[in-house]
This record gives structure tokens, C-alpha cells and sequence, in this order.
């Protein structure tokens, strides 16, 4: 490589030196577009990148990474979550908030904390409201409270229109490569809309609830001794699905900031986790399209 050609970490560092630059000179939506090219970059890269697929290799990599990361300035209190995390995970569970709370980065100079800073950034002095919170996905703020409403009602009569002409046995038909059939998505659909209705009224009959942490994924695949059919779970999901937007669309619109006590999260609204819900089940909709297809 030539002092002439510059490494492709150096073109992401530079772009992201020049989006700050423009921030402080107020040219917001040069710098916009300045880090939307460097995320684009660093995602393009990534989805080529091969990273282990089995949960244990997953949690060995990061780990060893946990451990890489020590020759460069990451802090020793950010590299213990992770390997900690990594344990966890290891042992077939998720870290909780206690183990990892959420990151905040200094815009000014990346210094990075555990938890909500409550003082001023020990490297560059920026006041700690200015940070970067980092969540566990957009879900949680995808959709204010109207929107996340229409996108409750509007999954199921999409998901219906790609059951369209199945019959049960398509429903039922495993991929060839093993995993989820159609079937499996829908039970998996119907047990996170019964999290969001048992949360639902959480919230409504408690002050500052205790909502558990549910590896809802991992339900789809058990069944009772007598299985309903995969139109009827479908069913099933549209049913409660009715309740719960019933519920929401008569209760105050304060509510929908009623805070409580996530195990995984930490503190959420009623209105983080409608959207949660409301942004998950579209990631399934092209699996489900994907699934029409075998
Ligand atoms: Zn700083």
C-alpha cells in the first residue's frame, strides 16, 4: 500500500473526521450524508465478512475479541461486559442491563461509558447530555405512538395476503436446509404478540412493572401434545392481536410513557415496547415470502 493509496480503515476514520467538522460548522446535512457513507462502507464490509454462524462460535469469537480489543483504547470496564456477555451467552441466555447497561460514546471524542455519563467527559470536557446512547436495536424507537397502532394492525392483514393459496401442508413444510417453515414464523408471531398483551396490561395495572426478559424465538419450535393447525395459530394471533389494539387505542394518550422495569432493557416505555413489537414482526414478513417459495 502507498502513501498515495489510503486503507480503507483510513477513508472511514477521515470521512467520519469531516462529518464532525461539518457538524460544528452547522452543515448538517453534508455531515448526514458523510456518515451515512461511512456506516454504508463499514456495513458493506461487514456483509462480507463471514462471521461464525453457531451460537458457542459466536460467543468464543467475541470473547477472543473481548480480549484483542485490550491493545487498543477500549476500556477495561467495556471489555469485561463483553467477555462476561460472552459467558452468558455461552451458557444458552442473554446478559441482562445489569451486566451490560447501555454504551454512551462522547460525540466530541469517543470516549466511551457504561451507563448514562453523570459528569462532564473526563478527556475532552462535553457535557454528558451530549453523548451517544447506544440501545440494544431501533426497534424500541421505530414508531411513535399513531404509527406504531396502524403498523399492530396492518402486519396481520399482510401476513394474511402471503398465506394466500397455501395449503396446511405448504405451511407446514420445513426448509430443505432445516430451520423454521411458515408455521413456526406464525407461532413465533402469536407468542410475541402475547409478551405484548401480557406487558400491555402490565403496565396498565401497575406502577413501574417488572417486564421478564422472554427468548420468545426459542418457544416456535415447541408444541402441546395436540398442535393446533397453522391456520389456526394464525387465527389465534389475529385475535389477540384485535384485543390488544383495542386496548391501545382506548387507554390515555399519557400512558403510553408509563415506564417499567425491563430485565434486558432497562427502563422502557408502553410506547418503546409497542414499537418493539410492532417493528419485530415486520423483520419476518420476508421470511415468511422467502418460505412461500419452497
Ligand atoms: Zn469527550
Amino acid at each position: 500500500m502507498t502513501t498515495n493509496s489510503p486503507t480503507w480503515a483510513d477513508t472511514l476514520v477521515h470521512l467520519l473526521a469531516l462529518a464532525s467538522r461539518l457538524e460544528d460548522e452547522g452543515q448538517y446535512n453534508l455531515a448526514k450524508l458523510t456518515r451515512a457513507i461511512a456506516d454504508s462502507l463499514s456495513r458493506q464490509a461487514a456483509f462480507r465478512m463471514a462471521a461464525p454462524i453457531a451460537a458457542d462460535e459466536l460467543a468464543a469469537d467475541l470473547k477472543q475479541t473481548a480480549a484483542a480489543l485490550a491493545s487498543l483504547n477500549v476500556s477495561a470496564a467495556a471489555r469485561s461486559a463483553l467477555a462476561q456477555g460472552a459467558d452468558v451467552m455461552a451458557g444458552g441466555s442473554m446478559p441482562l442491563i445489569t451486566t451490560i447497561p447501555h454504551p454512551h460514546v462522547c460525540r466530541t471524542c469517543g470516549h466511551l461509558l457504561l451507563g448514562a455519563p453523570e459528569t462532564n467527559c473526563p478527556t475532552c470536557g462535553a457535557w454528558p447530555g451530549t453523548y451517544q446512547r447506544f440501545m440494544p436495536n431501533y426497534w424500541l424507537d421505530a414508531f411513535e405512538p399513531l404509527a406504531a397502532i396502524e403498523r399492530l394492525r396492518q402486519t396481520p392483514l399482510d401476513v394474511a395476503t402471503l398465506l394466500e393459496g397455501l395449503t396446511e401442508a405448504q405451511l407446514n413444510q420445513a426448509p430443505a436446509g432445516g430451520g423454521w417453515a411458515i408455521r413456526n414464523v406464525l407461532t413465533h408471531l402469536r407468542d410475541a404478540q402475547d409478551v405484548l398483551a401480557f406487558r400491555l396490561d402490565l403496565f396498565l395495572q401497575e406502577e413501574h412493572p417488572l417486564l421478564e426478559a422472554k427468548a420468545v424465538w426459542t418457544w416456535a419450535a415447541n408444541e402441546g401434545e395436540r398442535p393446533p393447525t397453522a391456520l389456526e395459530i394464525f387465527q389465534t394471533y389475529r385475535a389477540a392481536r384485535r384485543e390488544t389494539l383495542h386496548k391501545l387505542e382506548q387507554m390515555p394518550l399519557t400512558h403510553w410513557w408509563r415506564t417499567g422495569r425491563h430485565q434486558e432493557f432497562g427502563v422502557v416505555t408502553l410506547r418503546q415496547q409497542a414499537s418493539y413489537f410492532a417493528a419485530h414482526e415486520l423483520t419476518h414478513l420476508s421470511q415468511i415470502n422467502a418460505l412461500r417459495r419452497i
